[in-house]
């Protein structure tokens, strides 16, 4: 569809010359409950003015069908104006007022106005989500950040439903069978900002209250919402719980009223992404809302994301980015705030800045280490671009960039910094010169030289430590060297560890210095007794893959699990990793290492991450010819684990689910069908309907799960969750029609909204089962530009991710991928860079694996 990618210069153009005084929308979705009804009624009516009267100009809109065009009262042919994506409008006056009336699509795929129908009970819910560009799938707009306004929404839906959106409701007017929702108009907010929720959903309502410095109060009604058949799984009061924290948190340390009045928490169905900002009317994935027993390491990881779009009420929606090259001026700040916040704003999740060095920091090497890597401020040459940069470059090393920018200017200037950009630019919208220039001028420091090895440049270093001893054992140098292609500025820790009498590795010395060019001497340490592990990066403070000399891995392979700390601990864990997925550690020293030390790991999120790289270990970077032994050892270690761990504990559950995850031979699978029968039963371990799901996904995977079986187990859960569940049991049996089904069923029909999609192409793709997958490479690289072509983004991206024939790890596939990408190189550029990152994997994995070859 020409003029559906929006290009930066055309926002650039639009911005130039227009400036929006107001948008009113009105939406009638009284249709919603009718699944024959495809269609909802939008009218926009925009006032805005043109500083180059005369001009054309065009709003965004992609609808079925639009029934009227009208500017300053000139009715405008919609034939001609609109070709599919633009309402073309010319003859601009320098005040307009500009009405289109159209019918908008209900989305399966979350994009848009996503509509829902719940299984348990048929009731319909209806939930937008618009980042970065969908707003205009729901009403005529000019979709571009940087033309702020605020937005005045009338929603007519259901009598029986309640309706949300940014602002708070003044007034609601019953009509037949129909509710009509009048709300206040926004704040100047960005169109993929704004949000309407409306269905009957089950509300918790509470209230936050605060003394503001001047005297007067600011009052913030809360409220949490979810489906009303998941009501009674649904803990709002942890949730508010955490919202008062993060409330109380951010006024203090950002000092600006928080300003946006109300402050509603939609946990919502079938959502992409795992939350969104939206002002007043947060939005999340409702798999938070936790059915069955969950570990620690989830309500962690919730509260987390709690925060980080809370912080985001500051940055992103007060102030937010001119245009999506600077998206990292959001996503950094709310991502190293999800973090900072848990400590600072004193939740019980103590354990923070852990799981953000084993787990975001992870995703950050992994992304970084891409050849499509960019810098943490890109080149964002249009929306598709926009879409795939919510990577973990712009989140995860973005947010590690900013923990050691804190470092490296001190807390005091970073969050002084944080308060002047607010007030500042308070509902503007700002690019990386304006960030620098309030750090500038809090810290004191020139910030350009930093902005440019950090900021602007892509790639991760390596520290490595180099060790000289005397004759007595006693360190004559310790140098810490740096490599990659940009050599940076690191603020970092040195911690050197021994074994004390108990025979934990514990710091006997931590030495703070600048890292600058290849080598940098680490003075303080001379004279000191050679320890037995050095650890570079101790506290995590800046970003860098770790490596070690000899002496210290070998303390590690002998006692990685003794180190006392649980952060020293989880960078030991995550460097070893990066060794492994670097192919400079054979994947059976690994997996040797998470057997031997895994039981003994005391924070859960990094068990659970011990787990998952243990099992790819295995999957794609092992030998080929030590793969099933190597999957034996992970599940006699899963049983050995799961048998010793404490009853009714986070890690006896994390190990029953490792165990269906690597369950293959006759005694696992036995153990597996007795725990579902209840014929076995371990102790404190409750069966519930989550981990039966994981249970029967062993059994259908191992070919030992009838389809009558399935049927009974999604009879006993028909749910949203049960279906997803259902299906990737049916897609993973070790059957060439099953494959086929499931392949069919994402391939041959569009109907599928993106949890099943998901769902599908996990079952269809389980490593162990690449004979039966392998004859699927080739049609896949044949569809690609199809299913580029023909989808949604949303849904393309995860069949173009899902289907990559990642198991196929051998020298053909790579061709076939380079074969691909040598042959189209007009492809999309989105879609080449999918196909070149899992290309990248694939690569990666057949590194590892002649590592890994005796
Ligand atoms: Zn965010």
């Amino acid at each position: 569809m020409p003029g559906k990618n929006l290009s930066r210069d055309e926002a650039q153009q639009r911005a130039s010359i227009l400036a929006v005084d107001g948008y009113q929308v009105r939406l009638d979705v009284t249709s919603a409950p009718d699944r024959a009804a495809g269609t909802f009624r939008s009218t926009t009516t925009v006032t805005f003015r043109c500083s180059q009267p005369g001009a054309d100009t065009f709003l965004d809109l992609l609808a079925p069908a639009v029934r009227s065009v009208t500017l300053n009262g000139r009715a405008l042919d919609p034939a001609t104006a609109y070709d599919g994506a633009r309402v073309h409008v010319d003859g601009l006056a320098a005040e307009n007022v500009l009405t289109v009336e159209a019918d908008c699509a209900y989305s399966r795929t979350g994009e848009g106005l996503h509509r829902f129908v719940d299984p348990v009970d048929g009731e319909t819910y209806l939930y937008t989500h618009y980042e970065p560009a969908d707003a205009r799938r729901v009403f005529a707009n000019f979709e571009q950040p940087d033309l702020k306004a605020p937005f005045t929404f009338t929603v007519t839906a259901p009598a029986a439903w309640d309706v949300w959106s940014n602002a708070p409701h003044e007034k609601v007017t019953a009509e037949g069978d129909a509710r009509t929702w009048e709300f206040a108009p926004t704040k100047p907010i960005s169109t993929y900002l704004t949000a309407v929720v409306a269905g009957p959903y089950h509300v918790a309502r509470d209230h936050y209250r605060r003394e503001l410095a001047d005297g007067t109060a600011l009052e913030i009604p809360l409220s949490a919402m979810c489906r009303k058949s998941l009501a009674p799984y649904f803990d709002a009061d942890e949730i508010l719980g955490v919202t008062k924290l993060g409330l109380d948190f951010f006024h203090e340390e950002f000092d600006y009223p928080y300003p946006f009045g109300k402050y509603d928490q939609a946990f919502v169905p079938e959502y992409n992404i795992g939350a969104m900002e939206n002002p007043g009317c947060v939005t999340f994935r409702e798999e938070f809302v936790f059915r069955s027993k969950v570990t620690d390491a989830a309500y962690e990881g919730r509260a987390n994301v709690i925060l980080h779009e809370m912080a985001h009420m500051w940055f992103g929606d007060l102030v937010t980015m001119r245009w999506w090259d600077d998206l990292w001026l959001k996503e950094s700040f709310a991502d190293f705030m999800g973090s900072y916040g848990l400590i600072g704003a004193r939740t019980r999740y103590s354990s923070a800045w852990i799981t953000f060095a084993n787990q975001r920091k992870a995703w950050a090497y992994r992304q970084d280490q891409f050849p499509t890597t960019h810098p943490i401020t890109a080149d964002i040459r249009d929306l598709e671009d926009a879409k795939l940069n919510f990577d973990g470059i712009t989140y995860a090393k973005g947010a590690s960039v900013l923990k050691q920018l804190v470092a490296y200017v001190g807390s005091e200037a970073f969050f002084e910094g944080a308060r002047r950009y607010f007030k500042r630019h308070a509902f503007g919208n700002t690019e990386l010169g304006d960030l620098l220039e309030v750090l500038e001028e809090t810290s004191g420091r020139d910030l350009k030289t930093w902005a440019a090895a950090w900021l602007q440049t892509s790639g991760v270093n390596a520290l490595t430590p180099q060790v000289t001893t005397d004759a007595e054992g006693r360190i004559t140098e310790l140098a810490v060297l740096q490599d990659g292609e940009v050599l940076r500025p690191h603020r970092i820790a040195v911690g050197l560890y021994d074994r004390d009498a108990e025979g934990a590795l514990v710091r006997t010395a931590r030495i703070e210095l600048d890292v600058t060019g290849t080598r940098t001497a680490v003075a303080e340490a001379v004279g000191l007794a050679r320890p037995a592990l050095v650890l570079l990066n101790d506290d995590d403070l800046t970003y860098c893959k770790i490596r070690f000399d000899e002496e210290s891995l070998e303390s590690l392979r002998t006692g990685l699990g003794d180190i006392h700390g649980e952060l020293a601990r989880a960078l030991a864990w995550s460097a070893v990793w990066n060794l492994t997925r670097d192919g400079l550690m054979p994947a059976r020293d690994y997996v040797a290492l998470v057997l031997r030390f895994a039981g003994q790991e005391g924070n859960i999120g990094v068990l659970q991450s011990l787990h998952a790289q243990a099992k790819t270990a295995v999957d794609l970077y092992a030998d080929p010819a030590w793969r099933g032994e190597g999957g034996r050892l992970l599940a006699d270690g899963a049983l050995r684990e799961l048998r010793a761990a404490v009853p009714g504990s986070d890690h006896q559950l994390a190990w029953a689910r490792f165990l269906a995850q690597t369950a293959g031979g006759a005694e696992h699978l036995g153990l597996v069908r007795g725990l579902l029968s209840g014929s076995a039963r371990i102790d404190g371990l409750e069966v519930d309907q989550e981990l039966r799901w994981s249970l029967w996904l062993a059994l259908a995977a191992s070919g030992q799960a009838t389809d009558e079986e399935l049927a009974a187990e999604l009879a006993a859960d028909n749910t949203a969750s049960g279906k997803r569940h259902h299906t990737e049991c049916l897609a993973a049996r070790p059957t060439a029609e099953a494959k086929a089904a499931a392949w069919s069923a994402v391939i041959d029909s569009d109907e599928l909204p993106s949890a099943l999609v998901e769902a599908n192409t996990g079952g269809f793709s389980i490593p162990a089962q690449r004979d039966l997958t392998a004859l699927y490479a080739a049609p896949y690289f044949k569809l690609l530009e199809r299913i580029w072509a023909e989808r949604s983004i949303e849904i393309a991206m995860r069949i173009v991710g899902g289907f990559f024939p990642i198991a196929q790890t051998g020298e053909q596939t790579l061709a076939e991928a380079d074969a691909w990408l040598e042959g189209h190189p007009q492809a999309a550029p989105a879609l080449r860079r999918l196909v070149l990152e899992r290309r990248d994997d694939l690569a990666r994995a057949l590194r590892a694996q002649a590592c890994d070859r005796p």
